[in-house]
Parts: structure tokens; sequence; C-alpha cells
């Protein structure tokens, strides 16, 4: 058992938010019985059940408490009953904050297939069948953040412009956490992490190149290579099973990680982080509040499970505990079970909280 209790946080939020999260959260505690965990788990609203409570998507009264967590579970927060509420108040603005207050730069997407489901797929089954990679994504710098921006007349013509910019130590950080993540996927050996950029123009990725090569001498059992963003868009496609970790900047992985959860074709499957400097997270499933199918029963919980699992690894070094909840998730797809969304035509669907079921079953058998 370990000595001091780690705090958990979780915000179930919006929509398929609470229904998916509950699940989750039946899988943590029990692998916090099975695996004699000391966890500490408090419940706040977050996002527009937030703003419902006390007028601001991301309270103080909810802040506060993240801020003094190791770890958060959200749900996912919007809907279009927020569409109405100013832009500064809406849910999706709750999240940003978060994400800022937090410090949150390194952001974990990883993209993972399991045999069985690779009909979902639009790539041919053989090409993403097994496929499991994870892609880190520079998440608090970059194109997205630089100045000068903005929109002026030049020469009398209207011009748009943004700023690239990423100094050593943004890249540095963003590479030992590659690094790590490699070593923590693979502890016996053998990972590859490939850089992405584009040294062959920017002068911004030219420093990123150099500063993530000069980070690899420190991580020898680390097999590193570098890809121009423009070839790896088309890599990931082609075969992107050639791929363990990649590493990129905060626009690269922004288009580089929705291309690469499309290719498992499962959105209600994939887990995500977002974590600061010392591994504190942010872990979230990547689909959002699902308000069409809201209140049905009928979401998977398997990203939000997946979720719980990246956390006992990522933040909490549990990672036995987190091998227990994906290999009893694995075990719950090879015996059939399915969600609506990744059944095929003519299967037989179970429910948000049978889903849930079968993993705890399958934990405790
Ligand atoms: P969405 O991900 O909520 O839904 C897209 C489609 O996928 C829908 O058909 C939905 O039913 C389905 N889907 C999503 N999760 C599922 C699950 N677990 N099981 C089964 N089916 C699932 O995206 P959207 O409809 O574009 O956005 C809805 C709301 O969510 C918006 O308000 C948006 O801003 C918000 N959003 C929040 C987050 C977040 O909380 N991090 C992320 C994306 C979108």
């Amino acid at each position: 058992m370990s000595t001091s209790a780690r705090r958990i946080v979780v915000l179930p939020g919006d929509g398929i938010g609470p229904e998916i999260v509950a699940e989750g959260r039946r899988v943590l505690d029990a692998v916090v019985a099975s695996h004699g965990l000391n966890l500490e788990i408090e419940e706040h609203p977050f996002g527009g059940a937030a703003y419902d409570l006390h007028g601001h998507p991301l309270p103080e009264s909810t802040l506060a408490p993240c801020r003094e967590a190791d770890a958060i579970l959200l749900g996912a927060i919007g809907g279009p009953i927020y569409d109405k509420a100013p832009r500064d108040l809406r849910p999706e603005r709750g999240l940003l904050g978060l994400r800022s207050a937090l410090g949150l730069f390194a952001n974990l997407r990883p993209a993972m297939l399991y045999p069985e489901l690779s009909d979902a797929s639009s790539l041919k089954p053989e090409l993403v069948a097994g496929l499991d990679i994870v892609i880190l994504r520079e998440l608090t710098g970059g194109i997205y953040f630089g100045s000068p921006r903005g929109i002026e007349e030049r020469d009398g013509v209207r011009t748009g412009f943004n700023t690239m910019v990423y100094d050593e130590n943004e890249i540095h950080r963003i590479a030992v956490r590659a690094f790590e993540l490699c070593r923590a996927r693979r502890p016996e050996g053998g990972a590859r992490l490939c850089s992405v950029d584009k040294a062959n123009v920017l002068e911004v990725s030219e420093l990123w190149r150099e500063t993530v090569t000069r980070v690899s001498a420190d991580y020898p059992n680390v097999e590193l290579s570098h890809m121009y963003v423009d070839n790896a868009a088309m890599q990931l496609i082609r075969a992107p099973k050639q791929f363990d970790v990649i590493v990129t900047g905060n626009l690269f992985g922004d288009v580089l990680s929705d291309a690469a959860a499309m290719l498992t074709g499962s959105i209600g499957m994939l887990p995500s982080a977002s974590l600061d400097d010392a591994g504190k997270g942010l872990y979230e499933p990547i689909h959002g509040s699902a308000p069409d199918i809201a209140g049905k029963g009928i979401a998977n919980p398997l990203a939000t499970i997946l979720s719980v699992a990246m956390m006992l690894r990522y933040t909490l070094n549990e990672g036995a505990a987190a091998d227990a909840i994906e290999s009893a998730v694995q075990r719950v797809i090879s015996a059939g079970v399915r969600s609506a969304d990744i059944a095929v035509e003519g299967e037989a669907t179970v429910g948000t909280r049978a889903m849930g079921q079968a993993v705890l079953d399958a934990l405790a058998g």
C-alpha cells in the first residue's frame, strides 16, 4: 500500500459525461481495492454543469481542488444548450482555462485498435489491426500562442499573421516527456520515437530537431528518428504501424492526432492525457459530450475507463493496475461485448452500465 494518499478529482461534466464517468469510477474503485491503492477521490461540477450551478464553467470551488490534485479524470463538457451562454462562460472556455491554469503542456493521444475492431476503420483491416501508437503533442506553445498575431492592413492589403515560436526550454521539456513516455511504454527496451517537424523550411523546426537530438543522448535505449510533417501525414495513412511514439509541436500535433484517431474509427474507445512538468495530469476520453445520445444509457464508457488506466500509469505510477484494466478491456472486446458505436450491423449491443460491468467482471475474473 502506498504511504500517503494521492488526490484524484473527478469532473463528470455534461451530456454523456456523468454516465461514462460513473463506469470509470466503478473500475477505479475496483482496482483501488484489488491493488491496495491509497487514493482520495472527490467530484466537482465542471463545464455546463458548473455554469448551471455557479454561473461559471470553472468556478474557484472546482479549480482550487484541481490545483491540489495529483490527477483529474474528466468526462466531457459542452452541449447545444450552452450555445447561448456568453462566449467567455461557455463550457469549452472552462476546459481551456483548466489546461492553462494547470500548465498542462504535454498532450498524449494514443491511437490503438483492437484487432477485433479493425472493421471499424476506413483503412484496410491488415493496415490497422493491432495498431498501438501514441502522439505526444506540445499543447501550450507554438503558433497558437506566438506573437505578433493579428490581421492588419499592409501596403493596402489586409494581412493575417501568426508566429510560430518555440524556445529551447519548451522543446526540451516536451522532448524529455516523450523519451520518458517511451520508457514507460516499453520498460524492457525497444521503444522508438519519431520527432515530426518541418526543419527543411522552418527555423523553429531546426531548433526543435537540434534540441530533441540533444535530449536523446540521455536515452540510449530509445531509437530516435525525424520526419517532416508532410511525409508523416502520408506515412500515417500508408503504414501507421511503423510508428511507436510521435512527438511534435502544437499545430502539427493537432492535425496528426485527429488523423490518427480516425484510423481507428472508434471514437468511443480512445483515451487521452494532458500532463504538466511534474507528471500531474488531466485524463479524458477524446470524444465530446455526445448530446445526441446523452441520457440514453448507450454511450461507450471504454474511452473513459482507458483514461483511468492512463492516469494510473502516467501520474500514479501504478503500472500493474493500469495493465489490469487494459487487459480486462481487451478480454471484453475479445469476448464480443459491443456498445452500439463499435458494433457491426446485426451484432447484439450492450449499454453503458453493462459495458462497465463487463470490465468489472473481467477484472474480477
Ligand atoms: P462528440 O464527440 O460529442 O460526438 C460525435 C459523435 O460521436 C456523436 O454522434 C456521438 O454520439 C458519438 N460519440 C461520442 N462519444 C461517444 C461514446 N462514448 N459512445 C458512443 N458514441 C459516442 O462531438 P460533437 O458532437 O462535435 O460535440 C458535442 C459537444 O461536445 C460540443 O459541445 C463540443 O464542444 C463538446 N466537446 C467536448 C470535448 C471535451 O469535453 N473535451 C471534446 C470535443 C467536443
